[in-house]
């Protein structure tokens, strides 16, 4: 269907004429390549008019998208809105249109089974076909798993059902030895860091983050108890999580466990109290005079992964108090070359912590020894990684440990931001000895070109030959040059709250944009 010969075009020899099969393409209009079709699928557009929500779509429904300009088609029980790859399909518009309404995936198969429609069309996805209960039964069957039904549906607030995201579901399955939670977030954009499980005492955690809401599954005494090991597996195509549980004993189990507070519910974020794990400590390691770098374990149940620029708290008691202060992870280096990272990432969280001899938490942070324990809440923050949809200039602004978030911003604007032509990193210190992993960047910026780091000092010895000062008119203008003048540029900034106030003033008179400037704040 997609790509059937069209008589006149291409010629017979030119390029565009796929070998095998003898199919043709159409002549596509300018900047409706392929390439062009991937920029505009990463260009952060909602292409399918559904806000990134995914839906269950019903035959009726799929039949009435059926003209050009909304046409939905079914691939694999998969719905896509195809509309706005239309000048963009190679087979031309009319080939498509012969499966509009439809389930194309026959047509499909016959045309080109090996074109990755999953990846291509991705950002077209609007939802799943409605599945028949017979379909169902099938589809279970075949997995050779034993389903025990879903726990009953909790109550959903009216609000939330009627404007907020689809709600979501799940349920589970066993085999003699594992049990698999599945839940169906019908949300696009899920991945890893959106799912954040615990099981501590005898009561086990889901939690789904989708937008501003949490998805929660929470259950209390097992029928037999897990043994404390999960591991998660996103299908971010379609939304789905699944946990996978390894049981004490193998044995059938009849029931998942008593379903806890707000257990099947989606509840505003806002609305939700920080959950705490305790984590232990593995080593701290001197990195200044003053700061140093901790690294805590989490639980062997644990799945949590903090997304860039989000914090934790942490939290101690001190004094019968429960005292509580917001750090920002890093990486365990800069690069994992530099420090040849033994330890499995996703079970280690690391903090870059500054010790104020006379402040309250981290003295006694810093009195911790190794073994001993601390709780680490989920992660918060409103950085959103699609700040870097197609970034080509990065300024970083960073003051003392405000250098914190700024970590996993190199690490990954350094390897997966293609469209990345410079970072500039600014960082302010008191005076040399402050100045957190400075030969590591040093050797980061010699390695990548596309790296400068200026370090700027406020009290140094009479020998620094580099900047000094104060973050200043003079200082930003020189240095937040853009590589050409229409350039997508970010600016991040972070530091003691006065200095991240007056560097965003002075950024805005500067004619930065409030979306091109991000201020770390609590
Ligand atoms: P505090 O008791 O807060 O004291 C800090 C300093 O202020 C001390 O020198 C103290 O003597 C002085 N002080 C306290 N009260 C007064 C007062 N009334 N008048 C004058 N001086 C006073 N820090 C990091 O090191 N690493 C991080 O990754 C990190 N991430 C953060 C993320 C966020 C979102 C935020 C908001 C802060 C972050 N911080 C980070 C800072 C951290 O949360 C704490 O503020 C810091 O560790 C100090 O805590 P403390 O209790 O030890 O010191
Ligand atoms: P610091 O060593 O006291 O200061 C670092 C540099 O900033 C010094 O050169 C200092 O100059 C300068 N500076 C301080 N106050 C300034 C101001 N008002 N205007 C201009 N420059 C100023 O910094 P720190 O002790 O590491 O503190 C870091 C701060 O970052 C903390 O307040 C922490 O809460 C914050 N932080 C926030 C986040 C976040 O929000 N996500 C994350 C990490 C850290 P002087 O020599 O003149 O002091």
């Amino acid at each position: 269907m997609l790509n059937v010969p069209s008589q006149s075009f291409p010629a017979p020899r030119s390029q565009q004429r796929v070998a095998f099969g003898g199919r043709s393409k159409v002549p596509l209009k300018q900047g409706r390549s392929l390439m062009d079709w991937i920029r505009l699928t990463k260009s952060g557009k909602d292409l399918t008019g559904l806000k990134g929500r995914l839906i269950e779509v019903t035959e009726e429904e799929l039949k009435k998208h059926n003209k050009k300009d909304d046409c939905w088609i079914c691939i694999r029980g998969f719905v896509y809105n195809v509309s706005p790859y239309m000048e963009y399909h190679p087979g031309g518009e009319d080939e498509l249109m012969r499966a509009a309404g439809s389930d194309g995936t026959e047509l499909f198969d016959q045309v080109h089974r090996w074109v990755n429609y999953e990846s291509m069309l991705k950002e077209c996805l609007v939802g799943r076909m409605a599945i028949k209960p017979a379909v169902l039964k099938d589809y279970r069957e075949e997995e050779k798993k034993v389903l025990n039904g879903m726990l009953p549906k909790s109550q959903v607030t009216d609000t939330l059902a009627k404007e907020g995201p689809s709600y979501p579901s799940y349920d589970w399955f066993q085999t003699n030895s594992l049990v698999t939670i599945a839940i169906y977030t019908k949300q696009k954009d899920i991945n890893l860091d959106s799912i954040i499980v615990d099981h501590q005492d005898d009561s086990f955690r889901a939690e789904t983050i989708i937008k501003d809401c949490l998805y929660l599954i929470h259950i209390g005494e097992y029928f037999i108890i897990i043994n404390g090991k999960s591991s998660v597996r996103v299908v971010e195509s379609v939304g789905k999580i699944e946990i996978v549980l390894k049981k004490k004993e193998n044995t059938s189990w009849d029931f998942l466990g008593h379903p806890l507070e707000n257990h099947n519910s989606l509840i505003p974020r806002k609305d939700t109290g920080l959950y705490y794990r305790k984590c232990q400590l593995i080593s701290k390691e001197n990195v200044t005079h003053d700061t140093r770098l901790f690294c805590l374990m989490l639980p062997p149940s644990t799945h949590l992964q903090v997304p860039i620029g989000q914090h934790v708290y942490l939290k101690l008691p001190i004094t019968g108090t429960e005292i509580v202060k917001p750090y920002t992870p890093v990486s365990g280096s800069l690069l994992s070359e530099f420090k040849e990272s033994v330890l499995p990432n996703n079970k280690y969280i690391y903090f870059l912590i500054k010790i104020y001899h006379t402040g309250l938490f981290t003295p006694e942070l810093d009195r911790l020894q190794i073994g001993d324990f601390v709780s680490v809440s989920s992660p918060e923050g409103n950085f959103k990684i699609s700040k870097f949809q197609e970034l080509e200039d990065l300024f970083l602004l960073a003051a003392g440990t405000g250098f914190t978030p700024m970590v996993k911003i190199l690490n990954y604007a350094l390897t997966d931001i293609p469209s990345l032509r410079k970072v500039k990193l600014m960082f302010f210190n008191k005076t040399e000895d402050d100045i957190i992993w400075r030969s590591q960047l040093e050797k980061l910026a010699f390695k990548d070109k596309r790296l400068d780091v200026e370090f700027v000092l406020s009290a140094p010895i009479s020998e620094w030959n580099g900047k000094q000062g104060h973050i200043s008119p003079a200082l930003l203008s020189e240095f937040l040059k853009r590589n050409l003048d229409k350039s997508k540029v970010l600016v991040c900034i972070c530091g003691p709250v006065p200095f991240t106030e007056q560097g965003v003033r002075l950024l805005q008179d500067l004619n930065f944009s409030k979306n091109e400037i991000h201020s770390f704040t609590a």
